[in-house]
């Protein structure tokens, strides 16, 4: 079963009276689409209107990609029965990104892939449970040795577990002499 034209180009005829001319992006959700990201949300963010197509079934009949469609959004390379998980998953990174939505514009700046790498891990109160400990330097109270300290955790984080991404960070001398360190560090403990 394909979802037919017809209901599609109507709603936009209702939506470009509502405008006053086009509706801006139109994004399409769609597992052939485009690979969603966190710079790609930072870009909708910007947008003033937003219209999400979703589809089910099959898919949508193909003329409104061709007339309507200005973007297509994969977010990732797996099927679901609609669109609707995938636009809301689009939704919530879009709007975290417009500022006042967060509490501090902070937060989303620390989070994994707003700079390109993973985040360090987050601990809190109690100091110590059921045997486990956090880390003595984030007791310190030496907020640069803290910061240098989650800078390594971030970037070993990334040479871990996604060291593609470094391929397209820009990196300062202290993360590249931390990252020849971190490597000599992971280089020998595998030959041990
Ligand atoms: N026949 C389509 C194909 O093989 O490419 C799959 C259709 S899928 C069952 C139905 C709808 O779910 C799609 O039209 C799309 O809106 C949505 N969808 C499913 N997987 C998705 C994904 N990974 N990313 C974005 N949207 C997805």
């Amino acid at each position: 079963m394909v979802m037919g034209p017809e209901p599609l180009f109507e709603c936009f005829d209702h939506l470009e009276c509502i405008h006053g001319g086009k509706p801006g992006r139109v994004i399409m959700m769609c597992p052939q689409g485009e690979p969603f990201s966190q710079g790609y949300a930072k870009e909708l963010s910007r947008e003033e209107h937003l219209v999400i197509v979703c589809g089910h079934y099959e898919g949508i009949d193909e003329r409104v990609r061709e007339a309507l469609v200005t973007d297509e959004i994969s977010i990732g390379d797996y099927v679901l029965t609609g669109g609707e998980l995938p636009a809301m998953v689009v939704v919530d990174a879009v709007a975290r990104m417009i500022p006042g939505v967060l509490g501090e514009a902070a937060s989303a700046e620390e989070d994994s892939f707003y700079h390109g790498v993973l985040e360090h891990p987050h601990y809190t109160k109690p100091r110590v449970y059921r045997g486990y400990e956090v880390p003595e330097i984030l007791l310190s109270g030496h907020h640069e040795n803290i910061r240098k300290w989650r800078r390594r955790q971030s970037l070993l984080r990334t040479l871990e577990r996604r060291p593609e991404l470094l391929q397209d960070v820009e990196l300062g001398k202290e993360d590249k002499k931390v990252l020849l360190e971190l490597l000599d560090l992971l280089q020998s403990l595998k030959l041990s």
